[in-house]
């Protein structure tokens, strides 16, 4: 049964409207004198939150985007969790050779500590996304980290490259109402993707370059990456160097899977690009079949 501590906090999410699940858990802490502080900060949490949600709030009308509906042959293809000296050279080499001008989303601590890197990014024409400061899974997170992971990637990325953001890719794909609400406020709209390297087991180069070479159809985002992620903090844990095992293998397989998606005809760009040229969404309707 829930306490009447648990129901106004509760009740104060939903007035907000707003993911802040990790401060609910606090309730659930022995300590009486630590949980009730943990309470009082987080309804401050709401508070302020559902105080934002009163304000005029004209954000405009902001897009999330898995893949689009195309009439030629065309798709995204886009580079999450970089800049990295280990990986983003060559991914560049690879787009230069294929005449391919992709989205590389910068993880901003990447940014900032690899900022020549970044710089050869933005030189050879790719465009750019925010990807969060630190990579940390928003759902987690409250409405003032949230706004700081966005933000803090914007502000110090933007002074490395001189030119803003256009778009915001969550990390790992994970999305909060609140995440959703800082991003239209920044102007962004919201890319996911629709294919990315596909099995997590695949080990060998020919196999994923073959896999990404056929997976792509007109429309989609394709989803790769030129980090690990938060396997960048701790890079000999076992989590990151099982992630760099396999951006390895998707980097590694990257000229081939150009070449195969280039002959089958289909154009590579950039997200921005590609939802430029596709056709405007239906309204209402029941939507595309699930794969
Ligand atoms: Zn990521």
């Amino acid at each position: 049964m829930a306490t009447r501590r648990q129901f106004l906090v509760g009740a104060g999410g939903a007035a907000a409207g707003l993911a802040v699940g990790a401060t609910t858990g606090a309730l659930l802490v022995g300590d009486d004198d630590r949980a009730r502080a943990e309470a009082a900060a987080a309804r401050q949490q709401f508070m302020e939150a559902a105080d934002a949600g009163e304000r005029v709030a004209r954000l405009g009308t902001r897009r999330v985007i898995w893949n689009t509906t195309v009439t030629e042959p065309i798709a995204a293809i886009t580079f999450d969790d970089g800049p990295t000296p280990e990986y983003t050279p060559r991914i560049l080499d690879a787009l230069a050779t294929a005449g391919v001008t992709a989205t590389f989303n910068v993880m901003g601590w990447n940014g900032v500590h690899h900022r020549d890197v970044l710089r050869e990014v933005v030189a050879a024409g790719h465009e750019i996304g925010n990807h969060t400061w630190d990579h940390r899974d928003l759902t987690s997170l409250d409405v003032h980290q949230t706004r700081e992971e966005l933000v803090r990637c914007k502000e110090e990325v933007e002074a490395v490259i001189g030119r803003p953001f256009t778009s915001f890719r969550p990390p790992r794909g994970e999305l909060t109402g609140y995440a959703l609400r800082v991003a239209a406020e920044l102007g962004y709209d919201t890319y996911i993707w629709s294919v990315t390297r596909g099995p997590g087991n695949a080990t060998s180069v020919t196999e994923i370059g073959d896999y990404l070479g056929r997976i792509v159809i007109a429309g989609d985002v394709l989803g790769l990456h030129d980090g690990i992620g938060q396997g960048t903090f701790d890079p000999t844990a076992s989590f990151a160097r099982a992630l760099a095992d396999r951006r390895e293998l998707e980097v590694r397989a990257l000229p081939a899977a150009l070449a195969q998606i280039a002959g089958r005809g289909i154009t590579l760009m950039s997200a921005n690009a590609l939802l430029s040229r596709s056709e405007p969404p239906p309204v209402g309707g029941a939507g595309p079949t699930p794969p």
